[in-house]
């Protein structure tokens, strides 16, 4: 079945419930909604003359068009392929072409960014609310083209933290897994409950647009389409039973950020992406109370391999809570999860191998890239490359990434477990543990730290928490962290970083 069937359906049994809104501002009713996503589908298959399976492409900020552009696609048994915003030109344009994209909306002034890249294959390049794109609305509109479930509803290029991005293949059968995981693990959600955007929608918060119209909810937007603590905790005011997603490092914003917040009004603060520490995660639960929600996945399984529940990381009194807060909680119900050594085979509790899933959330391959996908889709299993271990109770621990594991005179490093510890000093902002090439002991442990601490105390600090040989042999002090643009930290631009630094000095 065709996804674009629930907004359909909400329009017509509830036309006057806000779908979307910017601020306190309701944008668009489910009605009007429905109505403009059926006419600017009507244009996409008439006046552009697209056929189906074709690719649009949508490069935009978060904005409450994004879900006509989104759905009228859909609507238009058409592909989206959302890409990050902030990407470079030459990034972008190879996205157009990789995913061969007939059609791109961009909101200005991105098309700009875009225009000197455009490949030859892309036919049209529409600003966002301009003229050309509200006459679109002008067109007839059509019917919900029928799609089955295998067909692709969504290529989700990865963020790429090293080489080029691959697009994941999100068939319609994946994105109503997902919403169905995310409504009975993540987030059970009333008619009517609102979800803030506060990540990109190409990304992370795009993917619980979908479970949010099932359930008939506003797609709030904050008016400046930015991150800042003060103006979310407004937008919090304004919209009680508030769902949202956002990265360890946008929680951490929250929670350091001086502005009143409504607590309460929070239904569910979903986060994922990336390791949050321990340290964060509590000063989290202080701060916003029992609406916590840990998830991780990656676009290959969108948004859902496991999930730690609110209840998990509110139980404090538990003899294991701490371990299960370091965790990323138990696989949800709707896949397979297991960790296997490099053969393949799956390894009892306690081992750490790599975590492989396998289940009808997972994509089904890579566009175009019949190499990559045979390397991580193996017998319907997907290869994460995500190193990990479950617990007796069946409470999977994320290791690190297989490139970032360190290894010193033979003995295996896990640079996740000596940050935790370096945070722990009051003046550490972020750190980031790396492995430094070394002739003596194939690598060594290198500490960046953000902050003023003196080299010796962490060092000190490490003694008293960790094994002698995971201490980091070498502070550096830096100003920031590398990053991507989702707030990733690269610990591939911190290692070349750190090869050029040896090299000079
Ligand atoms: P992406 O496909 O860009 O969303 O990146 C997915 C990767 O982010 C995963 O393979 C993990 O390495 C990491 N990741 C996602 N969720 C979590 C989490 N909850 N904790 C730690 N790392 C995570």
């Amino acid at each position: 079945m065709n996804l674009a069937y629930w907004l359909e359906r909400a329009g017509r049994s509830h036309p006057d419930w806000p779908a979307t809104a910017c601020g306190a501002r309701v944008v668009r009713s489910y009605g009007a909604l429905a109505g403009r996503v059926a006419r600017l589908a009507g244009a996409l298959r008439g006046t552009f003359g697209l056929q189906t399976g074709d690719r649009v492409a949508i490069v935009a900020k978060n904005s409450p068009e994004y879900l006509e552009m989104l759905y009228a696609v859909w609507h238009a048994g058409l592909a989206a392929v959302p890409a990050n915003a902030k990407l470079h030109g030459a990034e972008l344009g190879y996205i157009l072409e990789h995913s061969d994209a007939r059609v791109c909306f961009a909101s200005a002034p991105l098309d700009a960014k875009i225009a000197p890249h455009a490949p030859k294959s892309l036919e049209r390049l529409i600003v966002v609310g301009s003229r050309d794109f509200e006459t679109l609305f002008a067109a007839d509109p059509v019917d919900v083209t029928a799609r089955g479930a295998d067909d692709l509803a969504w290529l989700f290029y990865t963020s790429g933290t090293t080489g080029r991005p691959k697009g994941a293949m999100l068939t319609h059968r994946n994105l109503i897994q997902l919403s169905h995981a995310y409504l009975a693990e993540v987030d059970p959600t009333q008619p009517g409950d609102p979800i803030l955007h506060a990540a990109p929608m190409s990304h992370g918060s795009g993917l619980y647009i979908m479970p949010h119209v099932m359930r008939l909810g506003a797609n709030v937007i904050a008016e400046s389409g930015g991150f800042e603590p003060q103006e979310i905790f407004d937008v919090v005011r304004h919209w009680p039973r508030l769902s949202m997603f956002a990265a360890p490092t946008m929680v951490k914003r929250l929670v350091e950020s001086p502005a009143d917040c409504i607590a309460e009004n929070f239904r569910t603060i979903v986060w994922g992406g990336a390791p949050m520490y321990f340290e964060d995660a509590v000063r989290a639960l202080e701060r916003f109370g029992p609406r916590l929600v840990q998830i991780y996945g990656q676009g290959e399984s969108p948004m859902t391999i496991t999930t730690l529940s609110r209840q998990d990381i509110a139980a404090r009194d538990h003899p294991r809570w701490r371990e299960r807060l370091l965790s990323a909680g138990r696989p949800f119900a709707c896949l397979e999860v297991k960790v296997t050594d490099a053969q393949g085979r799956a390894l009892p509790a306690e081992e750490t191998g790599e975590i492989l899933c396998r289940g009808d959330v997972v994509m089904p391959g890579y566009w175009n890239n019949p190499q990559a996908t045979a390397a991580s889709l193996k017998d319907g299993w997907l290869h994460t490359g995500d190193i990990g271990a479950f617990d007796a109770d069946g409470y999977l621990t994320l290791k690190d990434r297989s490139k970032d594991l360190i290894i010193s005179g033979g003995s295996n490093i896990y640079p996740r477990e000596v940050e935790e510890v370096l945070l722990r000093h009051p003046a550490v902002r972020e750190v980031s543990v790396i492995g430094r090439p070394d002739r003596e002991w194939g690598e060594v442990v290198v500490a960046y730290v953000v902050g003023e601490a003196a080299a010796k105390d962490l060092d000190a600090l490490c003694l008293s928490a960790i094994a002698r040989f995971k201490r980091p042999k070498d502070y550096v002090f830096i100003e920031a962290l590398p990053k991507n643009n989702y707030g990733k930290i690269l610990k591939t631009e911190l290692r070349a970083l750190d090869a050029k630094k040896g090299a000079g000095s």
